[in-house]
C-alpha cells in the first residue's frame, strides 16, 4: 500500500491506518484476527488509546510477534496527573508488547485550560520528552474534537501530530487548521472519516478524505469485512455522482448527529443514551428489520431520562442530549408502531407511565 509521510515525524505510514476503538466491542479472538488481517492487507499504522479498554492488549496479542520496526503504533491517554500519565505510558508499552511507542498523544484535549495544563513548565511534556531520551518514545502528538483548541496547540510548536475529526460534513479544518498544520509540517491524522456512520458508503467517505494527499484517515474497524470495505476507498472513484451522494447524506443528517465515540456514557440511570440518539441513523443504514424487542426496551427506558445533563456535559460535539434522548426515544417508539412491533395503545401506555414517574 502507498505510504505517506506523517509530517515532521518522518514516519512513513500507510495511506489508511487502523482505528482500534471499535475492536473492543468484539470478542478477543475475533479482535486479534481482524487486526492481523488488516496487517496482512498491508496496513502498517495502528492507533489505539488507554481508554479503549482491551484495544491495546488486542493489538499486542495480534502483532506482538513482529519486530517493533515493522509497524507504527500510536496510543494516547488523557492527562490527569503526572503519576497517572507515567502509569498509563508504561501500561501502553506492556499491553502493546513493544519496547517503544512511535507516537503518544494527549487524548481529547478539547479545552484551552487542558492544553495549558499539558504544556506548562514542569508538566507532562517533560515526562514524555524524558521517555524520548530513554528511547521508549519517538514522537508526541495531540488529539481533540475542537479546531479552536487545535489551533492553539499548533501555535505552541510542541506537537508533531494532530488528530482531528474531518470528513465531508465536518470540513471546517479546511479553512484554518489544515493550512496552519501544513505550514508547520505537523502530521495530520483523521479520526471519524465516516462521521460515525452517517454516510451511506464508507469507501466513498474515506475516499473524500484521501483526496487530501497528506492526511491519514484511521477508520475504526472491528470486522474483517470492514477492513475490506474501507480499503476499497483506495481506488474508489470520486466524480460528480459520488459527490452528490455525499451531499445527499449531509443534507439528510445535517450537523447534529452522534459520532459513536461513547464519551457520554455511562448514564447514571443506565440509559443507553448514545445508542438512542444514533438509532435512527443506525437502523436506516443497517435495515429496520434489525430492530428487535430489546431495542424497544432501550427506547422505553430512554423515556425515564431525568435530564440530569451528565451525558450532555461529556459530549465533545455538544449535542443537546438532555432533550435528544427523550425525543429520539419517543420517535423510535413511534417507528416501532409503524413497523407493527408495538400497538398504539402500548406506545401510549409507555408514554403515560413515563409521565407519571416524572411527576
Ligand atoms: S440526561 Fe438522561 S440520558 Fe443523560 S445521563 Fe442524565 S439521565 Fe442519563
Ligand atoms: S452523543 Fe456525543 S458523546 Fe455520545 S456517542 Fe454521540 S457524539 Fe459521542
Amino acid at each position: 500500500m502507498e505510504l505517506v509521510r506523517l509530517g515532521k515525524t518522518e514516519l512513513m505510514v500507510t495511506r489508511i491506518g487502523f482505528g482500534a476503538l471499535p475492536i473492543q466491542s468484539v470478542d478477543r479472538e475475533s479482535a486479534a484476527k481482524v487486526i492481523r488481517y488488516a496487517y496482512d492487507q498491508g496496513i502498517n499504522f495502528f492507533d489505539t488509546a488507554r481508554a479503549y479498554t482491551t484495544s491495546e492488549s488486542d493489538l499486542g496479542r495480534a502483532l506482538g510477534d513482529l519486530d517493533d520496526k515493522e509497524i507504527i503504533v500510536a496510543s494516547k491517554a488523557r492527562y490527569k496527573d503526572m503519576e497517572q500519565l507515567e502509569e498509563d505510558f508504561n501500561t501502553s508499552l506492556d499491553n502493546l508488547q513493544r519496547s517503544y511507542l512511535d507516537l503518544f498523544q494527549f487524548h481529547l484535549v478539547n479545552y484551552e485550560h487542558e492544553l495549558e495544563e499539558i504544556v506548562k513548565k514542569g508538566g507532562p511534556l517533560e515526562f514524555l520528552k524524558g521517555e524520548i531520551k530513554k528511547g521508549r518514545l519517538r514522537h508526541i502528538g495531540i488529539t481533540s474534537h475542537r479546531s479552536g483548541t487545535m489551533l492553539k496547540a499548533l501555535e505552541t510548536d510542541i506537537f508533531e501530530t494532530i488528530q482531528i475529526p474531518f470528513n465531508y460534513i465536518e470540513n471546517e479544518p479546511l479553512e484554518k487548521l489544515l493550512p496552519l498544520a501544513r505550514s508547520k509540517d505537523v502530521g495530520i491524522i483523521v479520526m471519524k472519516p465516516m462521521a460515525g456512520g452517517v454516510f451511506s458508503s464508507n469507501p466513498l467517505a474515506i475516499r473524500w478524505v484521501l483526496e487530501h494527499p497528506d492526511l491519514v484517515p484511521i477508520p475504526g474497524m472491528c470486522r474483517v469485512e470492514e477492513v475490506d470495505e474501507d480499503l476499497k476507498a483506495l481506488d474508489a472513484p470520486l466524480g460528480a455522482n459520488e459527490l452528490a451522494k455525499l451531499e445527499a447524506d449531509k443534507q439528510e443528517f445535517g450537523t447534529v448527529f452522534c459520532r459513536r465515540c461513547d464519551y457520554c456514557m455511562p448514564c447514571p440511570n443506565d440509559i443507553e443514551a448514545s445508542f438512542i440518539v444514533r438509532s435512527k441513523m443506525y437502523f436506516k443504514r443497517s435495515g429496520w428489520d434489525k430492530m428487535k424487542q430489546n431495542h424497544i426496551d432501550i427506547f422505553t427506558k430512554g423515556l425515564s431520562c431525568n435530564q440530569c445533563g451528565t451525558c450532555e456535559s461529556k459530549c465533545p460535539y455538544e449535542l443537546p442530549l438532555t432533550d435528544m434522548v427523550i425525543e429520539e426515544s419517543k420517535a423510535m417508539l413511534q417507528k416501532a408502531v409503524e413497523l407493527d412491533m408495538l400497538t398504539e395503545e402500548q406506545r401510549q401506555e409507555k408514554l403515560n407511565t413515563a409521565e407519571i414517574e416524572e411527576k
